[in-house]
């Protein structure tokens, strides 16, 4: 089901210029009481503020009702209420997805997946929204739309956090409540670490939308310092790596950033992390039929992550245009879960959610960029199974990185 909600900002015909006024979700109390006192205004205001953003989960500056009108034009003057415009809500899986596209001031598009999940014996339902951390991604994975893509800009501190409001604004009209965050759309969170630990700080801020760090999850491809970054911090969310593969030479191809930092780097840096915050680290590995789920690579993952503080979730590949790939059959997910469990693993096999609305990563926005030509889609791949084959004989990628990326 496609909704096309009304856009409360036009798409720019042709984008020049960011909107210079930073978003009023990056904001914290100490910031606005400096605004405030520039102005003559009381600290107290702050708060009230806060409150309308975070609570409120204000999009205009008229919906701050404790403000006086007076300090209505100021705000606008000085800050966007809200900084992303959802153009279009798509609806799957009997209601249990939802994916946002985003616009923002400079007319990049940005997704958002909303998914539910009912209660389960020994859990209570569950509300998640997956953000994105950039518009587009540098990391080029084979498999996903937004490496398609390619990479555009970093997003704002209100940016990440305005989708996390878009959600939650959506839920409280059902009367329901947002319960998990995870930073698993589109981009790669660890390349621009320094606004997603300010969101995460803004998500985890009892002031601010006080969501509790254990229910926050970041993911990243493997940028091994990024993840040292995280653990010196010591917060408590949990850390999810894109593994997809346990070989070099094949994860080399299925997340380049492995060229830059290989799988064994990244798994001791995740270890680190769980030991340090005693929290079990989440690997992802999308499964890719006859290229990451053969039985070399069930017993390559298995010894990987033996005695690892680590949970593996099995994805079957989500189906994306322009790649040579299809998700890996049932029966094959389910043998390499019992070869992993095997070792003392726990696995969970998670179903491709929303695949009539393509809810993977990237889709839409892909979708609105129009279809490339077919001789540049026939040229991908080919450089796509070229590189598989050529992984699969056990050689490692010479293709070097995309610029900007890992350095
Ligand atoms: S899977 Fe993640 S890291 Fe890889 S290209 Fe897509 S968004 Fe980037």
């Amino acid at each position: 089901m496609t909704a096309t909600l009304p856009a409360t900002v036009p798409i720019p015909r042709r984008p020049d210029a960011r909107d210079p006024r930073p978003g009023l979700s990056s904001l914290g109390e100490a910031d606005l009481r400096a605004w405030l006192a520039e102005r003559g205004e009381p600290g107290y205001r702050a708060r009230q503020i806060l409150r309308a953003v975070w609570q409120g989960l204000a999009t205009t500056s008229g919906e701050m009702r404790t403000l006086p009108r007076s300090l209505w034009s100021a705000v606008d003057g000085a800050f966007r209420v809200d900084t992303i415009a959802e153009t279009e809500l798509r609806i799957a899986d009997g209601g249990r997805t939802e994916k946002g596209l985003h616009l923002l001031s400079d007319g990049s598009l940005i997704e958002s997946v909303l998914m539910h999940d009912p209660a389960r014996a020994g859990s209570r339902e569950r509300h998640t929204v997956c953000i994105s951390s950039q518009a587009g991604c540098a990391v080029g994975c084979p498999f996903c739309a937004t490496g398609e893509l390619g990479f555009r800009r970093d997003l704002e501190t209100a940016e990440i956090l305005d989708q996390v409001r878009a959600a939650a604004r959506r839920l409280r009209a059902d009367g329901r409540r947002l319960t998990n965050v995870v930073f698993m759309g589109m981009g790669e969170p660890l390349l621009n670490l320094d606004r997603v630990l300010e969101a995460v700080t803004a998500l985890s801020d009892p002031a601010r939308f006080g969501l509790g760090a254990r229910h926050i999850t970041v993911s990243t491809s493997g940028v091994v310092p990024g993840i040292r970054r995280l653990t010196a911090l010591g917060p408590q969310f949990t850390l999810a790596i894109s593994l997809h593969a346990a070989r070099d030479p094949l994860r080399d191809v299925l997340v380049p950033l492995n060229r830059r930092w290989p799988v064994a780097e990244v798994v001791a840096a995740a270890r680190d992390h769980a030991r340090a915050t005693g929290r079990r680290v989440s690997y992802e590995y999308t499964m890719i039929s006859g290229v990451n789920d053969t039985d070399e690579d069930a017993h390559a993952l298995a010894e990987l992550l033996r005695g690892e503080l680590a949970h593996v979730n099995l994805i079957p590949m989500n189906p994306v245009a322009h790649t040579p790939w299809i998700a890996s059959p049932l029966w094959v997910v389910e043998r390499l879960a019992g070869r992993l469990r095997a070792a003392g693993i726990p696995v969970t096999i998670r179903r491709s959610r929303g695949q009539e609305i393509g809810a993977a990563c990237g889709q839409l926005a892909a979708e609105r960029a129009g279809e490339p030509p077919a001789p540049v889609v026939a040229r991908r791949r080919e450089r796509i199974v070229a590189a598989s084959v050529a992984a699969l004989r056990g050689e490692r990628s010479r293709e070097p990185l995309v610029a900007g990326m890992g350095e």
